[in-house]
């Protein structure tokens, strides 16, 4: 974190759409942030939305918000990416690959000319694929470059499973690892609850091991963001909140184990290429890869998803 910001840390937001506006409005709620700094093409909407937030502040915690430029990246300790050049309703997420890629070559360069100490922190799609030429527009070490990856579709995963046990769902272990989007993979191998395997633990709770709703509520995850998106435009509210835990983690140096993408070398013989594992993250960003015990199926799907995102990479030139 930068010495300089003695009142605690300073974030920047690029896009001040319902991601990039929902994560500063828990960020404020949180009290994480002593500078939130909104950055947008679209000057008013950022202006509009700082407005807003600030006319709260009597009920959080004291920060300054207020709608920026670049130059305010300077001693900011963590630059969030959520701009968008806008995705149409049955898009995936690879689909919007190319325009935001070239927003990400118009603003990565304005972000590093300023601070070339900061970390950066995706959150724009494909995830993946985004976060990866943030790494190479940059050159940050790969520590500094995190994408939000699959801490949403983990975080959705672990949901579902806690409604089908009827426990906490701080308490279900289970990671979806790989692309934030089409090909990630569920891994079922190392799904535990109060570290006892899924297989044994359906029996304490009285529900059936049964793969095929296993399978289903996987699929329920994977569909997710189009479900949601089909019924109200956007999905803003989970994947702020797991935006909002990566910076905790970061800030707080918790040494936290969370899902998110990173550049993974020799991975299950993954190489050169961002993905979602469990990291532990710190001060320092990502302060390690935990190399995942997955069985035989679970590492070919994971190196199957990774040659998706790599061709998907290779077509931007990347
Ligand atoms: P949005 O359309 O509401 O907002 C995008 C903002 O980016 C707009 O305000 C737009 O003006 C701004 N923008 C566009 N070009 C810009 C530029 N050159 N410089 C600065 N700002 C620019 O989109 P949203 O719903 O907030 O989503 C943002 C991104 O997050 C999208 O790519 C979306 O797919 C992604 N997303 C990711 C996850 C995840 O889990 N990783 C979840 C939800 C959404």
């Amino acid at each position: 974190m930068s010495k300089q910001n003695v009142g605690g840390p300073k974030i920047v937001i690029v896009g001040a759409g319902f991601v990039g506006t929902t994560f500063a409005y828990s960020l404020l709620i949180r009290g994480l942030a002593s500078q939130v700094v909104i950055i947008d093409v679209d000057k008013m909407r950022a202006e509009g939305e700082v407005m807003d937030l600030n006319h709260g502040m009597p009920f959080v915690y004291p920060a300054k918000i207020w709608a920026g430029d670049y130059p305010d990246c300077k001693d900011a300790d963590i630059v969030v990416i959520a701009v968008d050049k806008g995705q149409k309703i049955g898009q995936s997420r690879l689909d919007l690959a190319e325009g935001n890629c070239e927003i990400l070559k118009q603003i990565v360069p304005e972000i590093t000319r300023h601070n070339r100490e900061c970390i950066l922190l995706v959150v724009t799609n494909p995830l993946d694929v985004m976060t990866y030429a943030a790494l190479k527009l940059s050159g940050f070490p790969k520590n500094r470059v995190i994408g939000s990856g699959t801490i949403l579709d983990t975080a959705r995963l672990r949901y579902l499973l806690s409604e089908y046990l009827k426990v906490d769902p701080r308490n279900v272990h289970a990671y979806i690892i790989g692309e934030h989007g089409d090909s990630e993979v569920p891994v079922w191998s190392l799904a535990n609850v109060a570290g006892i395997r899924l297989k044994d633990y359906c029996p304490i709770c009285n529900v059936p091991y049964d793969a095929e709703v296993f399978n289903d509520l996987f699929l329920k995850v994977r569909n997710a963001g189009y479900e949601i998106i089909k019924r109200k435009g956007r999905t803003n509210y989970a994947v702020a909140l797991g935006l909002t835990k990566i910076v905790e983690s970061i800030i707080r140096d918790e040494n936290a184990i969370v899902t998110v993408s990173c550049l993974l070398q020799d991975y299950h013989g993954v190489s050169d290429i961002c993905l979602s594992v469990p990291v532990i993250l710190n001060r320092s960003g990502v302060k390690e890869t935990i190399r995942l015990p997955l069985d035989d199926e679970e590492i070919a799907d994971f190196q199957k998803s990774a040659a998706i995102i790599k061709k998907v990479a290779s077509s931007l030139g990347l």
